[in-house]
């Protein structure tokens, strides 16, 4: 079986080649290597709205979104028109603009548990000073996470992470100390048992849980029901900060995101993605009393010259504005559903064991044969028959995420006859792979 299938255009074969010589691997982050699935990826000229351009011209509907971001799809014309403008009066100040204020307030506005919002440039960067805050806070060293989610490239955050880790199999990462490691706690996802063990043992010195609500970075995986309530109980119980990692799940899974949806109340939130509009943004806030420990109001330090930017926080809040009009979270989860059971449907079709999960704007598409509730059953899917399959609906012009441990992304451009077309190709690559 040729896993890697090698389709790519010469323009492309050409550009990673050079870009190799520049840059490790060729890319700024590494899951755009296509390392997971094989191959050379294709290199990109433009994108609109669902369509992704390559530079040899080839046109792709795109599920990857950047990563999560693009919620409007490709250069919308208003999310354009807002960073244009903006960038005539200038792109960064390095001192207070109002647009920094109107992004807080709406962000709080979505998120009542952020009474105090500060922005930063990534989704690391948050996650990071959320953590940060969280043991300045309660004085504490210890953090839990759960195995396969992923929170950035922060040194206490890659242990047992997903995304790009995950499909790399690295346990954790060279150059993270083993003193840093040594105080990250990692529980299986869906696990409540778990977590109450590991809080009888080192409760009282756990900072924080830092938690996907919906894991979106081994696939996109679910919380059972209770779970989240209950790891919200616990942390209480212990006074732990409960920290709810929504940069991927913010404005996506809902509105006001994965607390919204199931209604929990969480201590502080990183945010990211979506609330840039495509420009690097992240996002950290939460209780009053406790954000009020960061400088320069409290003791906890955190900066970032191009904090707050205006060109990011232009686009996010154009992007928002986008996102309020009635129906839209309806909409994009119907899109979202029909991509997964269209998944489940051509895989059966085929007599494939499938698994497919979708909330709000995500889906995760697994060939697996059991239920997947946590890493260990995402770990199980079949990684030769998912590049097969990534590459043919890549040549196609189907761009979905280089693994399936990733999740899958709808945006307000999808329209109906680009999923009919997605789910054409899907039922043809899978009758495909059958014969091979
Ligand atoms: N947290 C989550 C849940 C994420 O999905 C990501 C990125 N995929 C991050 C944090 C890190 O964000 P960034 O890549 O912007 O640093």
């Amino acid at each position: 079986q040729n896993v890697s299938n090698e389709q790519v255009g010469e323009k492309s074969a050409a550009a990673f080649a050079r870009a190799k010589e520049a840059m490790p691997g060729g890319v700024n982050s590494p899951v755009r290597a296509f390392r997971a699935v094989g191959g050379t990826p294709p290199f990109i000229a433009r994108g609109n709205g669902a369509y992704l351009y390559d530079i040899d011209g080839r046109r792709y509907i795109d599920y990857l979104l950047s990563w999560g971001p693009l919620i409007a799809g490709h250069a919308h014309p208003l999310v354009v028109e807002a960073v244009t403008k903006q960038a005539q009066r200038g792109t960064s100040f390095g001192a207070p603009t109002e647009i920094e204020t109107e992004l807080a307030e709406e962000i709080k506005r979505a998120y009542p548990s952020m009474e105090l919002v500060r922005m930063v440039n990534s989704g690391t960067e948050a996650t990071m000073s959320a953590l940060r805050l969280a043991r300045g806070y309660t004085g504490r060293s210890r953090v839990v996470k759960f195995t396969g989610c992923y929170h950035g490239h922060a040194d206490s955050f890659l242990i047992r992470a997903g995304s790009g880790v995950a499909t790399f199999g690295l346990p954790d990462s060279p150059g993270v100390p083993s003193a840093m490691a040594e105080l990250t706690l990692t529980v299986p996802y869906n696990d409540i048992d778990h977590l109450r063990m590991v809080f009888e043992q080192y409760g009282e010195e756990i900072a924080a849980v830092i938690i996907e609500p919906v894991a979106g970075n081994m696939g996109l995986v679910l919380p059972q029901g209770g779970f989240l309530q209950a790891v919200r109980e616990l942390t209480r119980a212990y006074e732990t900060v409960l920290i709810f990692d929504e940069v991927m799940t913010g404005f996506r899974v809902s509105y006001g995101g994965a607390q919204e949806r199931f209604g929990i109340d969480p201590d502080l939130t990183t945010l990211g993605k979506v609330i840039g509009g495509g420009m690097p943004v992240g996002a950290y806030g939460g209780k009053r009393e406790i954000m009020e420990l960061v400088a320069p109001d409290g003791p906890i330090y955190q900066a970032g010259t191009l904090s707050g930017n205006p060109l990011a926080m232009a686009a996010g809040l154009a992007t928002l504005k986008l996102l309020q009009t009635e129906g839209t979270y309806e909409r994009l989860e119907a899109v979202a559903k029909r991509v997964s059971t269209g998944f489940v449907e051509a895989g059966m079709r085929a007599g494939f064991s499938v698994q497919a999960h979708a909330i709000g704007a995500m889906f995760g598409n697994f060939f697996a044969a059991e239920p997947i509730v946590d890493y260990e059953s995402a770990k199980q899917a079949n990684v030769q028959l998912y590049s097969a399959y990534f590459h043919e609906m890549l040549s196609r012009g189907i761009y979905f995420a280089p693994s399936q441990l990733e999740a899958g992304f709808v945006s307000l451009a999808h329209t109906d006859l680009q999923v009919d077309e997605t789910l054409e190709a899907m039922d043809d690559v899978m009758q495909e792979l059958r014969r091979r």
